[in-house]
């Protein structure tokens, strides 16, 4: 991991949009990935606990409405209550976690159009009871659509982390991502290097999708570059189990990525 603090000190901060800031955080960060299947769900989830973990108060907040991830990765199977204005988060693993999945039959298309979508958002960022949070990470849809707009333009957004795998055309989406949140004047924390590679039982790292071409356009952006975290088919399994690596294994050493990350970006921000 790139040593160095992450995150917004007091002058960028000022300068972002300081809009509709959902209530009951100090921070709303956002998850973000271009391309779909590079990990950002998997990353938004473990990092929630990570920041948890190590004490911090935290929220998830699955904004994927056409595909959302989080009642299969935390393994929620209940509906929010509601106090008949706002809905209340479903608490797990000591997370509030909201999703419109929480709402609908999991096999159940979500058939809208994008009104419908940043109408979904608003109503999660203000009619939601998000409670005493630190954080509220947001688990973005892929892509540079009505959910990023929403977030960046309508609601406070204080950094995005950027989410790849190292294949060439993954990069070419991020490219993509940091031209919209940079256009949007969206802070970026930085950039993950997410599946960098597989450590096998030889002990020799093996790059499957290829090699630093993260870090490389990390680096061509001015952007920070936030740290690798290698193929563990463990990640995988445990994700599909509903107890997410973070939350089963705190001593593996994906974890111990996650949970040092987590500790920059507590000290950046609180
Ligand atoms: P996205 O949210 O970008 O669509 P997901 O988080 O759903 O991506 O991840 C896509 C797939 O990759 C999932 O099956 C997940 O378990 C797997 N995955 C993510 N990160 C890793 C990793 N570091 N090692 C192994 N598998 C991973």
């Amino acid at each position: 991991m790139d040593d160095k603090k992450v995150g917004l000190n007091e002058a960028q901060r000022g300068k972002s949009f300081k809009k509709n800031p959902i209530n009951g955080t100090k921070y709303t960060i956002a998850i973000s990935s271009a391309k779909g299947g590079v990990g950002k769900s998997t990353f938004a989830t473990n990092f929630a606990l990570a920041l948890s973990k190590i004490g911090c108060k935290v929220g998830l907040l699955d904004a994927d409405i056409y595909g959302p991830s989080l009642p299969k990765l935390f393994s929620i199977n209940t509906k929010p209550e509601s106090d008949g204005k706002s809905l209340i988060p479903v608490m797990k693993y000591g997370i509030q976690c909201m999703s419109i999945g929480f709402l609908t039959d999991e096999q159940t298309p979500m058939i809208w159009r994008g009104p419908m979508v940043t109408s979904a958002i608003k109503t999660f960022t203000q009619k939601v009871l998000w409670k005493d949070l630190d954080f509220i990470i947001v688990d973005m849809p892929p892509g540079t659509g009505d959910t990023q707009l929403t977030f960046s333009q309508e609601i406070s957004l204080d950094g995005v982390i950027i989410i790849s795998t190292p294949q060439e055309i993954a990069l070419q989406d991020v490219i993509r991502g940091i031209k919209m949140f940079d256009k949007l004047k969206v802070n970026i924390i930085g950039l993950i290097d997410n599946m960098s590679y597989f450590k096998g039982d030889d002990g020799k790292k093996y790059p499957i999708f290829g090699e630093g071409g993260v870090k490389r356009t990390a680096h061509e952006f001015n952007k920070k570059f936030l740290g690798e975290i290698p193929i563990n088919p463990n990640v995988g399994k445990l994700g599909d189990m509903g107890t997410p690596i973070v939350e089963k294994e705190p001593d593996n050493e994906i974890s111990k990525i996650y949970i040092e990350l987590a500790k920059k970006i507590k000290l950046s921000y609180l």
